[in-house]
């Protein structure tokens, strides 16, 4: 079994995920896995990146697929023992154009974005060694003030909630966006910013139960906001380009000792 630390990226075989590979690669002393949902984009991002002189290891990662999950935790625990950064970053983002009606954005994107990131910690976390680093990728859509109503906002921002609770609170907007009353119910009009917002609040609690249940592990966990950068998601808009957004990312896994925090593009720590 290889001793050498191991650092995983999600959906990164484009976008800002294949730009936190590439850093990595350049910067992490140990093995990088590049993961991909379709086993052909994967392997092109690798035949990408091995001709820029970098080499990182691919495993097929849907995280909506449990099975595909459990393949990659088993393959991770018998071929290291353990991993040292976890990036999750893939998700989804249905265009403004977008004419799936709402109720159906709205399981999707806290289906893939919220609850199937959460698949993947649950798998993975249990893997994560002494010091290890997790980062999740939210949005400037996952801050608290995207949400309209403030009692959502409180229910969001108590220290008292845990997993649970927030999963409740995810199904309420998919049930409240079901049956048409998600703006009267204080949601907003975006399963994206319902489903980042999730994902920051997610993160804090993880970082308090890290806190509260192992805190000789010494792990980090922290949400970043990438910047608005110029992918497919955001149809090439954004100004800032993907090795733009992977700093920030980048700056968590590698050099930060920030635990439990909301960092910006340019590595400030948001308040929430
Ligand atoms: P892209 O759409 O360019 O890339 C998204 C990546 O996620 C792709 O590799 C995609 O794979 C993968 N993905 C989607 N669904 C799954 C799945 N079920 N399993 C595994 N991988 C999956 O997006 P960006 O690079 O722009 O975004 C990366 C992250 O940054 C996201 O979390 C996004 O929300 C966040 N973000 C982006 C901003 C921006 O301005 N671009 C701003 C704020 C946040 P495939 O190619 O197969 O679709």
């Amino acid at each position: 079994m290889s001793v050498r630390k191991v650092a995983i990226v999600t959906g990164s075989n484009k976008g800002i995920g294949f730009s936190t590979v590439q850093g990595l690669c350049e910067k992490f002393d140990g093995d990088v896995y590049l993961t991909a949902r379709d086993i052909d984009r994967g392997q092109a991002a690798i035949a990408a990146l091995n001709k820029l002189g970098f080499n990182p290891l691919f495993h097929q990662l849907d995280i909506t697929d449990q099975i595909s999950i459990d393949k990659f935790r088993d393959h991770l625990k018998s071929k290291h023992g353990g991993i040292d950064v976890l990036v999750n970053n893939a998700a989804i983002a249905f265009k403004v154009d977008s004419t799936e009606p709402f109720n159906v954005q709205a399981k999707e994107t806290i289906r893939v974005n919220y609850f199937s990131t959460l698949k993947v910690c649950e798998a993975l976390f249990p893997l994560l060694r002494q010091n290890g680093r997790v980062v999740n990728v939210s949005s400037s859509a996952g801050h608290l003030l995207r949400i309209p109503s403030e009692e959502l906002k409180t229910k969001f921002n108590s220290k008292s909630l845990n997993i649970a609770s927030l999963n409740q609170l995810m199904e309420k907007f998919v049930k409240d966006a079901e049956a048409g009353k998600h703006v009267e119910e204080g949601w907003g009009t975006s399963a994206y910013v319902v489903s980042k917002v999730g994902l920051t609040a997610l993160s804090f609690i993880q970082q308090r139960l890290f806190n509260s249940e192992s805190p000789n592990r010494n792990i980090a966990v922290n949400a970043v906001h990438p910047g608005y950068v110029d992918t497919d998601m955001t149809s090439h808009k954004g100004p800032l380009t993907v090795e733009e957004g992977a700093r920030a990312p980048l700056f968590l896994a590698l050099e930060s000792d920030l635990k439990g925090t909301y960092v910006w593009f340019d590595k400030s720590v948001k308040a929430w």
